[in-house]
């Protein structure tokens, strides 16, 4: 006879993970030092593994907004956006967003996750929604969780969308899901092929750009500023984990698809709403994201250089060219050795395996944040240069820029 808990007890990795100290999961932050260092087991860290991409969790005016929230309303709004959760400030929050990323009107929901699960709610039974392999879980689940069809396109393969988008029912509506930045490998969607495509095939596009949101664009407005096609796309997605230093996420478009969304989706109707101190958070992080843009031209500075550096050192980092940085490392236990390496040297990054990346292609996240200093970043640089020639991952030498 089985046990539904048989799977927990036999589960193997885990175990020979902490056995192997190669476990680099739920590490335990102690303290935080302005956010770029922090310390774990009583060790300071260059925190460079972080998706406070504008260094703001730290700014002591978001901090005091948060407070002074918290002082006001209290700790949490104790029930959903439908019934006694919604406060003056998640409208005022919603109103402002809309005008930043220039749309008719926005959502904010509890979790930049819950943002892409309550896709969900406009997705029908006759529906198709095309999605790139590599979106974030939560569009996965957000699709799953619909009763339209899916169609996945090969990681930013236009031909294949294509091909899937012509051999689809011309009459069934249709969506083209991508994230706007890739989590993991930091590359960005072809959003000028897939806004042609979708013209062409009578099709909506969304992106999510939780990592894109305050770090591309002109006016850090995402994806479709940085192409300029923010008319040509319907729903935009981001969370305030990131570059917002706060929690929660906002779904932007045409009224009436909001206002739907709002009524109907259940990750909206069935959950407390984001608590006051996170949403004065996010709205003192979209004041400062307007009115200091030299914070987005330094990170985008901080990127280039991490990518050059690492680059000249024979690290293959990708097609990336935001602040996140792949360090492709290939080996999954190499992977972890290499993590390891990094910590006890100093430094915060995060192992990518498989089922984030394909198979054979475990990488070490590194993200960068705004406030590093170049110190910070060239110790970081050092030290991945050390371990990467130690564990064989680059050469012995720099390679020749002449090669
Ligand atoms: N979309 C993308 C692309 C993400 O990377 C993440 C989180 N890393 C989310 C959505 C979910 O956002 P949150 O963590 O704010 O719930």
């Amino acid at each position: 006879m089985s046990d539904v808990f048989d799977k927990c007890r036999n589960w193997k990795d885990y175990r020979i993970a902490k056995a192997t100290g190669l476990y680099p999961y739920f590490r335990a932050i102690e303290a935080s030092h302005g956010a770029t260092e922090v310390e774990i087991e009583g060790k300071r860290v260059i925190m460079v593994g972080s998706n406070n991409y504008l260094g703001l969790s730290a700014d002591p005016r978001v901090k005091e907004a948060a407070i002074k929230a918290t002082e006001k309303f209290g700790t949490t709004s104790s029930g959903s956006r439908l019934l006694n959760g919604t406060l003056a400030l998640h409208e005022e929050l919603e109103a402002r967003l809309a005008k930043f990323l220039n749309r008719e009107s926005a959502i904010v929901i509890s979790t930049g996750f819950q943002t892409n699960l309550a896709l969900a709610s406009i997705l029908g039974r006759h529906d198709i929604v095309f999605s790139d392999r590599q979106n974030h879980a939560s569009l996965v689940d957000g699709i799953r969780l619909s009763f339209a069809t899916e169609r996945k396109f090969r990681h930013n393969d236009m031909d294949h969308l294509e091909q899937l988008l012509s051999q689809a029912d011309p009459d069934a509506g249709k969506i083209i899901v991508t994230d706007g930045v890739f989590s993991m490998e930091g590359d960005i969607c072809n959003l000028p092929r897939i806004v042609e495509l979708a013209k062409h095939y009578n099709a909506r596009v969304m992106t999510d750009d939780a990592h894109a949101m305050g770090v591309l664009g002109t006016r850090g407005r995402g994806t479709s500023e940085y192409f300029d096609l923010e008319k040509e796309t319907d729903l935009v997605m981001g969370t305030f984990s990131k570059s917002f230093a706060s929690l929660g996420g906002v779904l932007a478009g045409p009224f009436e698809v909001i206002n739907y969304i709002r009524h109907k989706a259940r990750s909206v109707i069935f959950s407390a709403s984001m608590t006051p101190g996170s949403i004065a958070a996010a709205l003192k992080a979209l004041e400062i994201i307007e009115a200091e843009p030299e914070r987005r031209a330094r990170l985008l500075d901080i990127a280039e250089k991490m990518h050059n550096g690492f680059r000249a050192m024979g690290f293959d980092t990708g097609v990336s060219v935001t602040p996140v940085v792949p360090v492709h490392i290939g080996d999954q236990v190499k992977c972890f050795r290499f993590w390891r390496a990094l910590h006890e040297a100093g430094v915060f990054a995060n192992p990518v395996i498989p089922p984030a990346v394909e198979p054979g292609h475990a990488l070490i996240r590194t993200s960068y944040m705004a406030t590093h200093t170049d110190a910070q970043l060239d110790r970081v640089l050092d030290t991945f240069e050390t371990i990467g020639r130690k564990l064989g991952v680059i050469p012995e030498t720099r390679p020749s820029v002449y090669e």
